[in-house]
């Protein structure tokens, strides 16, 4: 069964894409949890973290690339900003995509709540 981000990447689902290369897209997360919130994803069907080969290396270095460039673009790159992969049950993960997600626009408190 593809998922929800393959057929976004496919064409096959609305989504606001903000960019696009033969490597990874990029589109707004549809349930924001900051001014921005965009998800850089690998074109390549990359399950989590765990499924990443080593042949990835560069592809994975793209989508920091990509998101620094994206971030500088939203005019959040001086105040700064957060990227996070979340990976399987612990790490929160919802879709089984690999993506990255870029926030910033506001001061996103502390990275994980303190137990
Ligand atoms: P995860 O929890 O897997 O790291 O993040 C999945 C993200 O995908 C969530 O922030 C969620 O809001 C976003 N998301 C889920 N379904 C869709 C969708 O159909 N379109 C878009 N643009 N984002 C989605």
């Amino acid at each position: 069964m593809p998922t929800l981000f393959e057929k976004i990447i496919a064409g096959q689902l609305p989504a606001t894409v903000v960019f696009r290369d033969a490597r990874v897209t990029a589109f707004l997360d549809i349930k924001p949890a900051a001014p921005v919130h965009i998800l850089i994803v690998p074109n390549k069907a990359i399950a989590t973290v765990n499924d990443i080969a080593d042949e990835d290396e560069a592809l994975i270095g793209h989508m920091v690339l990509v998101a620094r460039d994206l971030a500088a673009q939203h005019q959040i790159a001086a105040d700064g900003y957060r990227l996070i992969i979340n990976c399987n049950a612990h790490g929160g993960q919802e879709v089984y995509h690999l993506h990255m997600h870029l926030l910033g626009g506001r001061p996103l408190g502390p990275m994980v709540t303190r137990i």
